[in-house]
């Protein structure tokens, strides 16, 4: 036997966007401790805006564990948050009730900013660095200065450590921004692990003295720096095994009709991201197009010439999305199409 600390993990109560909150759980287990093994447990709503002082229970049940090798027989225990009663998911849950499909595979390419001193990280103590064009997959002192190289190399480790599914890096457009793509079958399992990696750079960057800037325009709209998005390719068992244009055709009219529903959930404040500048289509129209980087649907070249099977990239989720509530809509308008 032996103690395992046991990092519980979970969403809070604010909004537009929920903070992860986390806390630890020292119990004694055999072996690495199985899912089914973790307890609940629980917290004070009260002070994560999911309850009143007077009645401020709030339930933790486990969804997802991943080994914490930062520390010594560490676990990280994703989470729900459910009522006193263990039984009604709490307001805040964005994961009980979404559609989940393992044959539905979600990659998500997370961009965000490193800040340090209210900025990003390499920008000088007044004005601007060189406007950019060399920053995105640069490398040299000058492109990307000297930390963060370090920071997502050990973020890259710390998740494949954790069974996380991180599928790769790059520096991005703009200076002290940064991407790392996660790919999960799945939209809880593919969520949970987004999650988790954020989880996992935010209290990595804790001993650099850098936060993570996970807004979508950090830098403002009056400027010429690119946002960050969080761009999701998706594909289901039909896309991938059966597909067809005709099939695929009808897939962009569900996505034209539901375009209003699928921003509502892509993420706060997009508006000053999806300007159709920079890479982004605007946020009031739908479209797509083959390896079209300003369209809000990309269809990947493979796409087509495979006869129309495979994945596509929705390029409107933004950097502070919540992937339960992406996956779950795109899954959500798939559904409304007829396979045959
Ligand atoms: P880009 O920057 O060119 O848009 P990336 O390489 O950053 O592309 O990201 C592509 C993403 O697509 C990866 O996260 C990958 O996991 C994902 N992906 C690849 N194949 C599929 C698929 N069949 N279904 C869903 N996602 C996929
Ligand atoms: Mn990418
Ligand atoms: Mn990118
Ligand atoms: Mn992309």
């Amino acid at each position: 036997m032996a103690k395992y600390k046991l990092e519980y993990i979970w969403l809070d109560g604010y909004e537009p966007v929920p903070n992860l909150r986390s806390k630890t759980l020292v119990k004694e287990f055999g072996g690495f401790p199985k899912l089914g093994e973790l307890p609940i447990w629980g917290f004070d709503g009260s002070s994560t805006r999911q309850a009143e002082g007077k009645s401020s229970d709030c339930k933790l049940h486990p969804v997802a564990v991943f080994p914490d090798t930062t520390r010594k027989n560490g676990a990280l225990v994703m989470c729900e948050v459910y009522m006193p009663d263990d039984k009604t998911p709490h307001p805040s849950n964005s994961r009980a009730n979404i559609p989940d499909d393992p044959g539905a595979w979600f990659g998500f390419e997370q961009e965000y900013f490193l800040y340090k001193d209210g900025k990003p990280l390499g920008f000088p103590e007044h004005g601007f660095p060189y406007p950019q064009g060399e920053y995105y997959t640069g490398v040299g002192f000058k492109n990307v200065g000297d930390i963060a190289r370090q920071i997502v190399e050990e973020h890259l480790d710390l998740c494949l450590d954790a069974g996380i599914n991180h599928e790769g890096i790059n520096a991005e457009v703009a200076k002290g921004q940064w991407e790392f793509q996660i790919f999960g079958k799945g939209s809880k399992n593919a969520a949970d692990q987004v999650w988790v990696a954020r989880y996992l750079l935010m209290r990595l960057c804790e001993k650099y003295q850098v936060d993570v800037n996970w807004h979508c325009k950090p830098l403002g709209t009056e400027v010429d720096w690119n946002g960050s998005g969080m761009h999701t390719n998706f594909s289901t068992t039909h896309m991938r095994e059966v597909g067809g244009k005709a099939y695929f055709e009808a897939l962009m009219a569900a996505f034209d009709k539901y375009k209003n529903e699928h921003i509502a959930v892509y993420g706060p404040d997009n508006h000053l991201r999806l300007t159709g500048l920079h890479e982004t289509q605007s946020i009031d129209k739908f479209n797509y197009g083959v390896a079209n980087r300003g369209a809000s649907i990309r269809v990947p070249h493979s796409f087509v010439n495979n006869g129309y099977k495979g994945y596509l990239e929705d390029r409107r989720p933004n950097s502070q999305g919540d992937p339960y509530k992406i996956a779950a809509r795109i899954l959500q308008t798939i559904a409304t199409v007829p396979l045959k």
